[in-house]
């Protein structure tokens, strides 16, 4: 079709076009190999607060890539390239053992990790064995599914395929807890909402940030929060920076909290100086 539009368009087109595709040819094999060697890959850990008692109750699992050249890598900057170029299987599985077995060693070492969320897109529940692969993970390293939360993000309720119902399916059938995440950002139709017994709502962070300031986004997590009360499930909020969001929040009956607020997203070392911490004050009661 560029080619109709005359010669210069053309070239332009040409060229940008080929810089994309160079980046993101560069970023897939050097993840290709970090796959492959581990290097650079981590996992972040950041506390969930129940909103009530301040107590920690769990954390999220986030993915963390630095390249080679030393570069940090949003997740929201490649993990869409590796789902066009289904890498996100390979690196889901990665994840998966890594997380297992870092929550193996934590609970060797006596320590309350409560539960743990870990994110998986539509595309690795359409196109994987990924919950099944989870499970196999949880059984090696001795992980109870009540330990085990996922994020799932709205459009994996849209979807119709073979493989993301089978995967939701051993989800609930092995009682591992189903989160909505990014709620009110997808395209959900609500009755969506009604065909998964999911347990946890987490209100988007957008929202959030509009508390205060923004009576649209205030009207919304009001909603929100009614709603998922109504259909039974508790509610998560992501995104507080604010002692004002934290007194909202509270106040609606929003359920856990999680944010900067808090704590930021800390390597996996970080992470257990913090169980320890909380082990030893504990203890000390
Ligand atoms: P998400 O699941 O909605 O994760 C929450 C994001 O909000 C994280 O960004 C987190 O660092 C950030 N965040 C937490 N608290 C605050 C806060 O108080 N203020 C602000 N401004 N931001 C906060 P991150 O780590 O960049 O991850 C972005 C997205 O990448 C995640 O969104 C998730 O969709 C995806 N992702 C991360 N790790 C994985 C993974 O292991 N697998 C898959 N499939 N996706 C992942
Ligand atoms: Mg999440
Ligand atoms: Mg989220
Ligand atoms: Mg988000």
């Amino acid at each position: 079709r560029s080619k109709q539009e005359g010669r210069n368009t053309y070239r332009i087109f040409d060229s940008s076009m080929d810089e994309i595709m160079k980046h993101r040819v560069a970023l897939q094999q050097e993840l290709d190999e970090a796959i492959r060697t581990g290097d650079g890959l981590s996992l972040d850990f950041q506390p969930q607060v129940n909103a009530c008692t301040g107590a920690v109750i769990g954390a999220e699992l986030l993915f963390r890539w630095v390249r080679k050249s030393g570069e940090h890598v949003a997740p929201e900057a490649f993990i869409p390239i590796l789902e066009e170029s289904g890498q996100i299987v390979t690196l889901g599985k990665w994840i998966i053992q890594a997380c297992c077995k870092q929550l193996h060693e934590w609970r060797q070492l006596g320590l309350d990790v409560g539960k743990t969320a870990i994110n998986i897109s539509t595309v690795q529940l359409s196109n994987s064995n990924v919950v099944e692969d989870l499970l196999a993970a949880m059984e090696e390293y001795a992980i109870p599914s009540e330990t085990m939360s996922v994020e799932l993000t709205e459009t994996a309720l849209m979807v119709s395929s073979a493989t993301l119902t089978q995967n939701l399916m051993q989800l609930v059938e092995n009682n591992i807890t189903i989160t909505i995440d990014d709620f009110g950002t997808g395209y959900c139709s609500l009755t969506y909402l009604k065909r998964l017994d999911a347990h946890y709502l987490k209100i988007d962070r957008s929202f959030v940030a509009g508390i205060g300031h923004n009576e649209t986004d205030e009207s919304i997590i009001l909603a929100t929060i009614a709603m998922a009360k109504g259909l039974k499930m508790d509610v998560i909020a992501e995104g507080i920076e604010t002692q004002e969001q934290v007194d909202f929040l509270t106040q609606h009956q929003c359920d856990i909290l999680q944010g900067y607020y808090f704590g930021e997203p800390m390597s996996a070392l970080m992470y257990q100086q913090h169980l320890f911490t909380a082990k030893n004050d504990s203890s000390k009661r």
